[in-house]
């Protein structure tokens, strides 16, 4: 090529070099976290652009997430020394399947202008499927057929292509039918669904070969990331679009013979089989495994190095993985300080590892780091809410990535709804909100009448609401079933003056049948959502009343930072893939909750290993500071269990690792309880666990602690003991 001066080059070591320089052919990088498989793909594009083997519009590449694509818009500007007008083809899945689709709509009966359904559109037109074909809603939710659908979607499989065995599962063996006729359904709305943003595509190119040539011909390069994460409607997706691509003419070379000879696939994938974290999504990290096969003569680059964490952050996190069985494995290597040990420490509760990391992020700040710096990665997001709790009352910026804040969840603000209606009746907004949720047959027609009623009156809605049940404004069936509404209202707001709020809150979510509505659902998120459900209660304790809760979460939700703030950013480890944090923060690490129980339940030991891949990741997020918490004391269904810290801190290397103590407790508790408890569960525990490693670091510093075995089950509202350390004795203290 000729030399053009190329500094995004210079500082690659010589096997990103080869990543990036391969430009024929197949090329696969197969390597472990921090190693620079994102930055070898930037440069890659910015050594196609450069060396001018294609136009920004000729490159398709590949991301996980949009912000993932604009972070790779921005670096390329950057290594180019100018902004990168275009690069049409940079973006998810998704995004690229959209734009394509858009493009011949009209060949796969749509029309350019399509709608793109979000989930509740997509159920809400499964029940008038489901109800067209007399088949109960409540034995076969509508839920549970949109997990099928996208599953089979995700999968690549239409209508037609489902093996008779699995559509027969759903509503007496009409499952495959009801996808059928969702499928004409959507055509006849002019709207798809997130799937079929994929899938249809993947028809268009096998119905109309002409069009994939086209888009083959101009896709003179490919470029994925996070390869191991793709599903097979992506892969199959990819394959089309790769198989028989032209070749980019060589230097000197014309166009028209590269074209001819359109064996050479230039499809570069970078990938890593340890962070595969979305099987319970349909990704297949066979795909990666079998890339060699699918594209012969592949080259297969692996990265050694990885340059994002110090030693001891990467050695935890590399010992850990060795963990799973499975694995491709792979050697890494940092030339980094050692740097600080990977911390792990054990708060009383939730709420003092809240106050723990709090502490800790203020400490952090005053020594000079920035809030955008800092990361808080949980395993479940209800896990958000007391973090986002204390951020507020510290006044501590935050940002939640990948997913609404915790107290804007939908599930969360239904309750709320049912909250504020009961504190403030003239709440019109909030009336709104769940006066048909769940369903009970007051649908638009109702809300718009009462509408009308309250504005000629200049009432609120609630009050309307009261004085049409006494008319026959209304059918009978709603009329009564908004009586019922009113009267429960009614029925609350008195309890409200026995009971406490969030007694009450319970009550209200039970008879409203809006836990029920969502303990029915069989939708993946269902459970999470319950789980939110919970906690929502939970943090209502330590508020007085009603009142100033609601204040609270006025507050809460009123602060809407700046994009560009500087802010702690909070999210699921699920999101946190591919980006990196100087100080990472990782909470509850416990059984049950991470690994977490379901995934251990549903998939066994192949859900304990993504479970562990997971951890892997969220260690793998951090340059300088890996910080683990777990809480021994966790509240799940209401009563406070005692928890057995995660096996995955077992796991870690004793060499790499530091006990701390927790900065939450105010000088008491804190890790001094987690020390003993520890013990005991150990002995509880005895042989699953295999080498406790920290435990013996931790016996080594002379804190090994006798049990203080009080229990606490059970004791939701009274005082709760905590424990004391004074010089490695362990008093019971009452609070
Ligand atoms: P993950 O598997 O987590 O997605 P990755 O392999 O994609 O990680 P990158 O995010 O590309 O890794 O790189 C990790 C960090 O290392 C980035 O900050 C990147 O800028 C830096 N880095 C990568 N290669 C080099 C290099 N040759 N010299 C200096 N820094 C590098
Ligand atoms: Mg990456």
């Amino acid at each position: 090529a000729a030399a053009a001066p190329a500094p995004y080059l210079d500082n690659l070591n010589p096997e990103q070099r080869d990543a990036v320089e391969t430009l024929d052919g197949p090329v696969l990088v197969l390597a472990g976290a921090g190693t620079g498989k994102t930055k070898v793909l930037t440069s890659r594009i910015a050594h196609i652009l450069s060396t001018g083997r294609a136009r920004p519009g000729e490159i398709l590449s590949v991301t996980f997430t949009n912000k993932a694509a604009r972070e790779m818009k921005h670096r390329l500007g950057i290594m180019l020394g100018q902004a990168v007008e275009g690069m049409p083809w940079l973006g998810t899945f998704h995004s690229i399947g959209g734009r394509i689709l858009r493009s011949h709509a009209e060949l796969v009966q749509l029309k350019s202008n399509f709608t793109v359904l979000d989930t509740d559109d997509q159920i809400r037109l499964l029940k008038q499927l489901l109800s067209a074909e007399n088949i109960d809603d409540k034995r076969w939710p509508a839920r549970m057929l949109a997990g099928l659908i996208d599953g089979w979607k995700n999968r690549g499989l239409t209508p037609a292509q489902v093996p008779a065995g699995e559509a027969a599962v759903f509503g007496n063996g009409k499952g495959g039918k009801l996808y059928k006729d969702y499928q004409e359904r959507l055509k006849t709305l002019n709207a798809a669904d997130f799937g079929d943003l994929l899938l249809e595509c993947i028809r268009l190119f096998r119905e109309h070969p002409d069009v994939l040539r086209s888009y083959q011909a101009r896709f003179k390069f490919i470029l994925v990331d996070e390869y191991q994460d793709t599903n097979v409607a992506q892969y199959l997706w990819l394959r089309l679009l790769s198989q028989g691509a032209a070749r980019a003419p060589s230097p000197g070379e014309d166009n028209a013979i590269a074209t001819q000879t359109a064996a050479t696939r230039n499809i570069c994938c970078v990938g890593d089989d340890d962070q595969s974290i979305y099987g319970w999504r349909g990704a297949e990290v066979d795909n990666i495994l079998r890339f060699e096969h699918d594209f012969p003569g592949a080259k297969v680059i692996r990265l050694e190095r990885n340059y994002r964490s110090t030693g001891h952050i990467l050695a935890a996190a590399s010992h850990l993985i060795a963990h799973n069985e499975g694995r491709l494995g792979k050697t890494l290597r940092t030339e980094d300080v050692d740097g600080e040990k990977v911390t792990v420490t054990g708060a009383w509760d939730s709420e003092e590892e809240a106050r723990g990391v709090g502490e800790e992020i203020e400490q952090l700040q005053r020594e000079g780091h920035k809030l955008n710096d800092i990361a808080i990665l949980v395993r479940a997001s209800f896990q958000m809410r007391e973090f986002e709790d204390r951020f507020v009352t510290l006044g501590l910026p935050y940002r939640v990535i990948g997913g609404p804040r915790f107290y804007e969840r939908a599930e969360i603000r239904d309750a709320l709804a049912y909250l504020r209606v009961i504190n403030s009746p003239a709440d019109d907004l909030a009336f709104e909100r769940i006066v048909n949720v769940p369903k009970r047959g007051l649908g638009d027609a109702t809300v718009q009448m009462l509408h009308d009623h309250a504005r000629r009156r200049r009432i609120p809605l609630s009050e309307a609401a009261r004085q049409v049940i006494e008319t026959d404004e209304m059918k009978p069936k709603a009329r009564g079933s908004l009586r019922d509404l009113m009267l429960s209202f009614e029925r609350w707001r008195k309890q409200m003056e026995v009971v406490s709020h969030t007694e009450l809150a319970e009550v209200v979510l039970d008879e409203s049948g809006y836990t029920e509505m969502w303990q029915k659902d069989r939708s993946a998120d269902a459970a999470g959502r319950l789980e939110n459900l919970k906690e929502l209660v939970r943090s209502m304790e330590e508020f007085e009343n009603l009142q100033g809760f609601l204040e609270h979460i006025s507050l809460v939700m009123d602060r809407e930072g700046a994009a560009d703030e500087d802010a702690v950013s909070v999210m699921t480890l699920h999101s946190a893939k591919g980006l990196e944090f100087d100080n990472v923060f990782l909470p509850g690490w416990e059984e049950g909750l991470f690994p977490h129980q379901r995934a251990l339940d549903e998939q066994g030991r192949a859900g304990l290993e993504e479970e562990r891949r997971l951890a892997h990741v969220g260690i793998t997020r951090a340059r300088k500071r890996a910080k683990l918490y777990f809480a021994t004391n966790r509240r799940i269904h209401g009563t406070w269990n005692t928890t057995i810290p995660s096996r995955f801190l077992d796991e870690l290397p004793a060499a790499n690792v530091e006990i701390t103590e927790s900065k939450g407790g105010n000088g008491w508790g804190g890790a001094g309880g987690y020390g003993s408890s520890r013990f005991d569960n150990l002995e509880a525990f005895g042989s699953t666990y295999s080498t406790p490693g920290w435990q013996r670091a931790q016996q080594q510093r002379g804190r090994s602690g006798g049990g203080y075995g009080d229990s606490f089950g059970g004791n939701s509202g009274g005082a709760k003991k905590r424990p004391m350390v004074i010089e490695g004795e362990l008093v019971a203290k009452s609070t």
